[in-house]
């Protein structure tokens, strides 16, 4: 019998999935990777093999998959009747928030449950998708090992300054630092740089992940040193549903003279702001480029605006930049961001190869560019298959 192991990020509205299959004794490799999108609206199942062929494409029945938990036993039954018998060895899972006390990938245990969800109220989007995900699998495969890896977890042993929230000591006495995330993604980045990226791997770099949430990370020699997003997934650039950094005077504001309630707040900043609440129209911003309304060109404009803005700051912070690596979503699918992004940092010396970029090359900075820049696709996947394979002992760590 094979053996499997199976890694699960699950969002809000998608549940993505990976299988890697373990043929006796032989390597880990990928068997399948796929995600149901769309649930409880309209949900869409898609699978491809190893070799990214297309093995199902199917909608799925919008009442049946209404949440995280029956988008995960959809995924089950599809991979009871595809690997009928197999046995499942571990699952992995990206989970948003490690807070203060998980600072690396952990075998979860009722008690790191329970830690985590009290980071809930830090990363309402995201924290209670991953944990049901969680939960889901200890009810079906009771006694089958998790692992929970964190977005955090890679921007820790930043300097002290960059995870400093100037605010007074017993406030932050109670975990409010900034944390930074979507770290499973620049671990990513930062392990395939020397093959992908070799002339800036030990060099000052800033990965600019931009998907429906977006940030940015400022590398030394493949180290984060500080990054856009901070105690919560709030701050920084501008996302698909969240705003990025706005004067916390603001905020106040909503509670005091518009006399929003908490929750109210809570939904305006993870849901209605950002691109869709600046455009009025959509949060994908496939669906604004090259919309010639107003709104929605203000909100494209903003986007670029932000993050020619961070990438600015984040020069600071590392006195100087050798690369620009665009990632995710709208990082490695629109040459249209990637190109204003750039030209609007022109001045530090990015000059783009518009042809290069257009065809999606790796590098598409012209030769002499002082500053390069780069697409390289992201896989948090393979990363949480990697922790979680160490960690369960089922592959041997690599020095
Ligand atoms: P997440 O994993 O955070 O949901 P992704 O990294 O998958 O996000 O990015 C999703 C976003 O990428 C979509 O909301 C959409 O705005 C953007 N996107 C995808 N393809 C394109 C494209 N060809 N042009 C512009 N934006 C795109």
């Amino acid at each position: 019998m094979d053996d499997y192991a199976v890694v699960l990020n699950a969002g809000s509205s998608s549940l993505k999935f990976s299988v890697y299959r373990r043929p006796a004794a032989d390597r880990w490799r990928l068997e399948a990777r796929g995600q149901i999108e769309g649930i409880g609206v309209a949900p869409k199942f898609s699978v491809k093999n190893g070799a990214g062929e297309k093995l199902a494409g199917d909608t799925l029945d919008k009442a049946a998959v209404r949440d995280a938990r029956s988008a995960l036993n959809a995924i089950a039954d599809w991979l009871r009747a595809q690997y009928g018998g197999a046995r499942v060895l571990g699952v992995g899972h990206r989970v948003v928030h490690g807070g203060a006390r998980f600072d690396g990938p952990i075998v979860v245990t009722p008690q790191v449950l329970a830690e985590l969800r009290k980071l809930i109220p830090l990363a309402p989007l995201h924290q209670p998708y991953n944990l049901a995900a969680i939960e889901a699998v200890s009810e079906r495969l009771p006694g089958v090992p998790q692992v929970a890896c964190f977005d955090t977890s890679f921007h820790r042993g930043q300097p002290a300054v960059a995870e400093l929230v100037p605010l007074p000591r017993d406030v932050r006495e109670t975990g409010v630092q900034r944390y930074g995330f979507h770290g499973l993604s620049y671990e990513y980045i930062a392990s395939v740089l020397p093959d992908a990226a070799p002339e800036i791997a030990g060099g000052r770099v800033i990965v600019a992940h931009l998907g429906s949430g977006a940030s940015m990370c400022a590398m030394k020699n493949r180290k984060s040193v500080d990054s856009t997003l901070g105690f919560t997934a709030l701050d920084g650039l501008c996302m698909g549903t969240r705003p990025g950094a706005v004067d916390p005077g603001v905020i106040l504001y909503l509670f005091q003279n518009l006399q929003l309630s908490a929750k109210d707040v809570e939904t305006i900043l993870y849901k209605k702001s950002g691109l869709l609440g600046i455009s009025g129209i959509s949060n994908d911003m496939r669906d604004l480029l090259g919309n010639s309304d107003p709104a929605a060109r203000l909100a494209v404009d903003y986007f670029v605006y932000r993050a020619a803005k961070e990438i600015g700051a984040l020069t600071a912070v590392l006195g100087g930049l050798d690369g620009l690596v665009f990632t995710a979503g709208i990082g490695e699918n629109s040459a249209e961001i990637r190109s204003r992004i750039c030209d609007a940092s022109a001045w530090l010396g990015i000059e783009i190869d518009q042809t290069a970029n257009g065809a999606n090359s790796p590098r598409f900075s012209r030769p002499g560019s002082r500053v390069s820049a780069w697409v390289i696709p992201t896989n948090e996947e393979l990363v949480i298959a990697r922790h979680t394979g160490v960690l369960l002992g089922l592959v041997e760590a690599r020095t």
